[in-house]
């Protein structure tokens, strides 16, 4: 396994896998949900590459860059473990040199759900994809469900500007209590992790009246609501069940649908989401 810091050693590294090379671009601090994926980039492909990269564009001046947990050490031994080839661990003056400019903007998509309350971050996560892209030159790269809106948008951006790779989109890994495996994660005590459970309750409740033939998604997003506010430590950002290609709010369920919502547990803001077949 070779561990790249430069966008000049990562480029000679490239030169020398065999292809099809597959990708997976992570801020770190592993959990389950990034090993999936690095799992299945290792079984699928003669070549891996693994980026881990806090990208600072796109966190809002108010939010957690500072403070996002970070354990270089222990992610590349996991690396090893997981035989990964190529670990591509960038500064920030790397990415971003003084005089830096350039951006690229997915539009519509970005916003609704989490580019409403986090203006910005889709701009930084489109740029800082694109660049990695150019970087790595990936014929393949791995995306969590987990971060759905993410998805949506990346896939969007990679269809628009005709960018030569494919998108796979794996299933989210959670916890045997159901919470989906975070990093930020980590940041809840005892009493928030027990609270967190709440995002998942709620979107087994949205599945199950789903399943039970309810239609009106006003009337799901509303008992998902009345739910987490039976939880004293939990404060709803949004709950929101919405055509998966668009990204609009539903009335009537057409299948489809992406029942998602952002809830912050404490001080720790988390998100999660499940498909309504
Ligand atoms: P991050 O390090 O949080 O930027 O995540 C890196 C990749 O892992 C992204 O594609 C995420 O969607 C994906 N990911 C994060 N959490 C999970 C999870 N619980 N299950 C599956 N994929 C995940």
């Amino acid at each position: 396994m070779k561990v790249v810091e430069t966008i000049t050693e990562m480029r000679e590294a490239r030169r020398q896998l065999t292809e099809p090379v597959g990708f997976v671009p992570t801020m770190g601090y592993f959990h389950e949900g990034h090993l999936s994926l690095i799992r299945r980039a290792r079984a699928d492909n003669p070549s891996v590459v693994v980026s881990i990269f806090v990208n600072p564009t796109q966190f809002g001046p108010h939010e957690d860059f500072d403070t996002y947990p970070r354990d270089p050490e222990r992610d590349l031994a996991l690396l090893e473990k997981e035989r990964a080839d190529i670990v591509f661990m960038p500064s920030v003056a790397q990415m971003y040199p003084p005089g830096f400019n350039s951006w690229v903007e997915v539009s519509k998509l970005t916003e609704r759900l989490e580019g409403a309350s986090r203006p910005g971050h889709f701009r930084g996560v489109a740029t800082v994809v694109t660049k990695l892209f150019n970087i790595v030159q990936p014929n393949v790269a791995y995306f969590g469900q987990k971060d759905a809106q993410q998805a949506i948008v990346i896939r969007k951006m990679v269809a628009d500007l005709n960018m030569n790779l494919e998108i796979v989109i794996l299933p989210t890994v959670r916890e045997p209590d159901g919470l989906a495996t975070s990093s930020r994660n980590a940041y809840l005590n005892a009493e928030e992790r027990q609270a967190a459970t709440v995002l998942y309750r709620a979107l087994s409740l949205a599945q199950k009246l789903w399943a039970q033939g309810e239609k009106d998604a006003e009337h799901i997003r509303q008992e998902m609501k009345a739910l987490i506010q039976k939880e004293p430590l939990a404060t709803i950002d949004y709950v929101s069940i919405a055509d998966p290609q668009t990204l609009e709010e539903q009335d009537q369920i057409k299948p489809p649908a992406l029942a998602s919502l952002a809830v912050k547990i404490g001080k720790t803001r988390l998100i999660d989401n499940m498909v309504l077949e």
